[in-house]
């Protein structure tokens, strides 16, 4: 823990884009100007730390973007910010104007960054969890996820009509990376009669008897949704495997893509960035330095950088259950 007063800070929005970002970047610059702060914005993630692109913001600078999808700093993955060289630039651009706290919005690689340069030079960093995939343990939520999931529930529920009219089987890939839970929340809000998800092993060879059986009593109306981390390989080799072993069935493969990054943000996800952003200032003016504010049972929990970094969220035993049943 850090004595030193904080009072002029940056913030970033780094890695993959989330609905709801923009709503955590409001917290941030509102909270630090109430408290007196000078705060900064910084353009592209760790980049424009490194380019300097780097710019003060006031309350108004974040008026009118609560609603917005996106990130109106702009994202981007910097290679050069992997290399010490890259971050030692990046701390001489900070420490020109007198910054001496930073908060990252971002996902697990962004919190490594943080953490690394937190280690490096003398500047606090803050991580919020901004990703659509849940995947960072020491939060409930994350900002983005709710909004991902909403769009491809809204998505999926579309496909179901047409599969319906047509007696089709559809096989729908949602986004996720190497973690599950968009796939698991949308499959099962939607019905999915099947739902594969890196977490678990599926039984493969159980869902074609399954299917083969639903064909011969001509019911072939199905809806598989797939992560695209899952172990098969994601939407289009389940689709594959799936029309090799049943080549009379009617099958189709949707692949829902980008339209999970984008939208405007949901309640939900306003309300949990607008709460870690002010949370997020409120640490760095405590000492509570170098953590990842998160949301756990209502509760504000802070955890290390290094430990939300490492960790993966898990998906309980409770939800595989309730998938297996069902979806019978
Ligand atoms: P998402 O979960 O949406 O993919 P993310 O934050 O995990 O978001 P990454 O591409 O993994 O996205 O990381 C974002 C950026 O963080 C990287 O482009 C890099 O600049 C920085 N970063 C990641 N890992 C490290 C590391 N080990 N050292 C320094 N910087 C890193």
């Amino acid at each position: 823990m850090s004595t030193k007063k904080v009072n002029r800070i940056a913030v970033l929005t780094s890695g993959g884009d989330a609905p709801g970002m923009n709503a955590a970047i409001r917290a941030v610059v509102r909270t630090g100007v109430h408290y007196g702060m000078e705060v900064f914005g910084v353009s592209r993630g760790y980049n424009g730390m490194i380019e300097d692109d780097i710019f003060p913001m006031e309350s108004k600078s974040v008026g009118n973007i609560i609603q917005r999808g996106g990130t109106i700093l702009k994202t981007a993955r910097s290679a050069a910010f992997l290399e010490p060289a890259g971050r030692k630039i990046a701390y001489e651009n900070l420490k020109k104007r007198g910054i001496n706290g930073m908060v990252v919005i971002g996902g697990d690689g962004s919190f490594k960054g943080a953490q690394i340069f937190s280690h490096e030079f003398d500047i606090p960093c803050i991580g919020i969890p901004g990703t659509i995939d849940k995947d960072i343990a020491g939060s409930d939520f994350t900002i983005g996820f709710d909004t991902a999931v909403n769009t491809a529930v809204e998505a999926i529920d579309k496909i179901r009509d047409t599969a319906d009219a047509h007696d089709r089987l559809f096989v729908v890939e949602v986004m996720g990376r190497d973690a599950g839970y968009i796939a698991l929340h949308s499959g099962i809000a939607t019905g999915a009669e099947n739902i594969l998800i890196p977490e678990s092993k599926t039984d493969m060879e159980g869902m074609i008897a399954s299917l083969t059986e639903k064909e011969k009593r001509k019911k072939l109306v199905n809806l598989i949704v797939v992560a695209e981390g899952d172990e098969f390989g994601g939407g289009t080799q389940v689709g594959n495997f799936i029309k090799e072993k049943l080549p009379n069935a009617d099958i189709r493969v949707c692949i829902l893509g980008h339209i999970q990054r984008g939208g405007s943000p949901s309640c939900l996800d306003r309300l949990i960035a607008s709460r870690m952003g002010y949370h997020a200032v409120e640490c760095l003016i405590s000492g509570t330095h170098n953590v990842m504010v998160g949301i756990v049972d209502n509760k504000m929990k802070y955890t290390p950088l290094d430990k939300a970094v490492k960790a993966k969220q898990k998906i309980s035993e409770e939800w595989l259950k309730i998938v297996k049943i069902l979806a019978s």
